[in-house]
């Protein structure tokens, strides 16, 4: 039996990730950081499903706590699994401010560094001492790294840092035989940046008529693209960014 961490799993991706996770035979930690009630609804689902899920708190933003989050995770494990590890970690939570450059403050920065670039560094740190060899890492980049859009410039260069960082980790964390990948979604439909993606038609509209599928992406697009990317037969793909976006701006 395998069980994946999967931090912000109470919307959007992390929700899809963590029940397609499940669907393919997962037991599951998920994490949020205020919605304890979506999380909640999240980790039930899986229950139905017939996998063990969890769910803890956590705020990726705030790097001091990390070693008592991993205590938790260690504690959790041995309670809900009699194990002292735990085999695939998905480095997904996250936010989205979208700020001109000449706008963005020092403070909006700092902010989305914590979340985005420091938390997949030293959440993993914490955490890699808990995983079982051979198992796997994928951090959530972005399309955004690749083509820019106006407002991005800080997201777009933090995740190009992540996927900078994903080659280092799988360097490092080779030995062990732990793979590491960055997962760049397209823009996908969630409560990110405010739910514009999804809410807006103009943007909607815009993402869909430069994407080679022809339309935007859903949550599950990418839930099932994380099922695959731990799946055995991806087991010989590290220290790689894997975009999955539909072909969004070729
Ligand atoms: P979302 O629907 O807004 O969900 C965000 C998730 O992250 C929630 O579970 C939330 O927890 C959690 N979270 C947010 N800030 C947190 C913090 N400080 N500490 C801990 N957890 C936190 O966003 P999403 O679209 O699923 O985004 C997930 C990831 O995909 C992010 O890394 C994002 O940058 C990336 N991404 C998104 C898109 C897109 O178009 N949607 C495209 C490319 C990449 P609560 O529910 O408790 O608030």
């Amino acid at each position: 039996m395998t069980i994946a961490l999967v931090t912000g799993g109470s919307r959007g991706l992390g929700r899809s990730m963590a029940l397609h996770l499940a669907d393919h035979g997962h037991d599951i930690i998920l994490t949020y950081r205020s919605k304890n009630a979506e999380a909640e609804a999240v980790a039930t689902e899986i229950k139905a499903k017939g996998r063990q899920a969890i769910a803890l708190q956590l705020d990726v933003a705030k790097s001091e706590t990390f070693g008592d989050f991993a205590d938790t995770v260690n504690g959790a494990l041995q309670e809900n699994w009699d194990r002292e590890d735990f085999d695939f970690l998905v480095n997904n939570a996250g936010i989205g401010i979208n700020a001109p450059f000449m706008e963005m403050s020092e403070e909006q920065f700092d902010q989305l560094t914590n979340i985005h670039l420091k938390a997949a560094f030293f959440l993993s740190q914490k955490l890699v001492p808990l995983m079982k060899d051979g198992g796997r890492i994928i951090n959530i980049s972005s399309g955004l790294v690749r083509f820019a859009l106006p407002g991005y410039a800080a997201y777009g260069a933090l995740k190009g840092a992540v996927d900078v960082l994903t080659r280092y980790m799988a360097k490092e964390l080779g030995p062990r035989g732990i793979t590491v990948n960055a997962l760049a979604p397209g823009a996908i439909e969630t409560d990110f940046g405010g739910g514009v993606v999804r809410d807006n038609p103009e943007v909607n509209d815009f993402v869909a008529a430069n994407t080679a599928l022809g339309r935007v992406g859903l949550p599950d697009d990418i839930g099932g693209a994380v099922a695959m990317l731990l799946s055995p037969e991806a087991g010989w793909i590290t220290g790689q960014r894997v975009e999955f976006s539909g072909g969004m701006f070729l």
